[in-house]
């Protein structure tokens, strides 16, 4: 199917392919001609799929074709988890608008930065507002914005908004927003919680659903291999150099390992630089250029801050560290195998996160041959405490339990 008989006006078609897109995703096609009609969708799909021109190119046509109300305010407002997706969304906003005949003005806001820019951004009205939850709500404490035009209202990557602990900067944002509205809502994943916030939120969605499971991901090649926990740093390096990979994404689980780990590298000679939350907002916009533009070689990243990041052509991605949930797992390799790329999602897995791995694999549908590298055979078997994953006298928790019941193969 091609772009042309979605019902996207002649300038953003040639903007189209201007980039050389030649169809859309499936969840363009699915979600474009139901935007432009005014429906709710409920789009499971995640970074990689194309969401996000699923919904800023029908915006665009519809936005351009009404007329801006006077006084100027938003009517569009996208609500993405973290800095960095917030800005990815804006550029694509802002590159597309360009093509445009009628004008319309993008604000990207979030926190971490000064407020003041952005306040004297918002001046004079704008069109579209794609922001952090926090931030917008401070802009509208500070009467910079008002949120009473917004005609569609774009959750990006809702499960991490909720995972991030911002449900009731939605709720109230919500109370803000005219009830008379399209809502669009996409999530990689659709756990009870973000279940619910879509209940309460969408009329009558047009669900879309494509995100392939773990299992069906043909482009990725999943790998596990055993190794000591404190020989990952070794084995990483040696990989790096032997496998000869030009750009890593390797998570960790905390801010320190990712400092930790990207120092030993760097003492090995391998460009690596740490991409966590606490960083500020210049240093991670830096580090991820020159991840972009492949000045550095390995980014060691957290899970928060990893989010979202649209890095074409990732080719591998390493758990260093395994994420805490399956959803996460889902999420972290979903950053290689994009837009028809190969890709390879390494796990590391020592004795004390086997049972672990074995849940992920459980629920996911996987299963990983566990590979061992000469010279990295693992020597260490893990205690009672570590392999029901609880803390030493506590109960074991309902994951626990699961936790160890997989690792006994049940
Ligand atoms: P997203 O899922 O929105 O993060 O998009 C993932 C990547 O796919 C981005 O780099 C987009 O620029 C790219 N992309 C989006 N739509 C298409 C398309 N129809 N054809 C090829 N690439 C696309």
């Amino acid at each position: 199917m091609p772009f042309s008989s979605l019902g996207l006006s002649p300038a953003l078609l040639r903007a189209l392919s201007a980039r050389a897109y030649t169809a859309p995703t499936p969840i363009q096609a699915a979600a474009i001609p139901a935007v432009l009609q005014g429906r709710d969708v409920l789009g499971s799909a995640q970074t990689g799929s194309g969401k996000t021109l699923a919904f800023v190119l029908p915006l665009l046509r519809r936005l351009a074709q009404a007329p801006a109300p006077k006084p100027r305010r938003a009517r569009a407002l996208v609500l993405a988890p973290t800095r960095e997706l917030a800005a990815q969304v804006g550029e694509e906003f802002r590159g597309l608008a360009q093509h445009l005949d009628t004008p319309l003005k993008v604000s990207v806001v979030f926190g971490g930065v000064s407020i003041n820019p952005q306040m004297m951004g918002l001046r004079g009205g704008i069109d579209i507002v794609v922001a952090t939850p926090g931030r917008l709500l401070d802009l509208v404490d500070h009467n910079a914005l008002t949120l009473e035009g917004v005609q569609t209202l774009v959750l990006d990557e809702a499960d991490r908004l909720l995972d991030l602990g911002f449900a009731e900067e939605l709720a109230r944002i919500q109370s803000l927003l005219p009830r008379q509205r399209q809502n669009l809502f996409f999530s990689a994943t659709l756990a009870p919680a973000v279940q619910t916030l879509a209940q309460a939120l969408l009329r009558d969605p047009l669900r879309i659903d494509v995100l392939p499971a773990p299992q069906d991901r043909a482009d990725i090649v999943q790998r596990a291999i055993a190794v000591d926990a404190g020989r990952r740093t070794q084995l990483l390096r040696q990989l790096i150099l032997q496998e000869r990979w030009s750009r890593v994404l390797v998570f960790v689980a905390t801010k320190h390992a990712a400092e930790i780990v990207a120092d030993k590298l760097r003492k090995a000679d391998i460009d690596a630089e740490p991409f966590h939350g606490e960083l500020s907002q210049g240093k991670r916009t830096q580090v991820l250029a020159d991840f972009k533009a492949e000045r550095i070689r390995v980014v060691v990243a957290t899970d928060v801050a990893a989010r979202g990041l649209d890095i074409t052509q990732l080719p591998v991605v390493v758990n260093y560290d395994l994420p805490r949930s399956t959803s996460d797992y889902t999420h972290r390799i979903g950053r290689t195998g994009r837009a028809g790329e190969s890709g390879l999602a390494l796990s590391l897995v020592s004795a004390g996160t086997e049972a672990h791995l074995c849940l992920i694999e459980k629920r996911q549908g996987l299963q990983l041959p566990r590979e061992v590298v000469p010279g990295f055979e693992p020597v260490e078997t893990a205690t009672v405490t570590e392999t029901m994953g609880g803390i030493k006298g506590k109960r074991p928790s309902k994951k626990d339990k699961l936790r160890a019941a997989a690792a006994r193969g049940l």
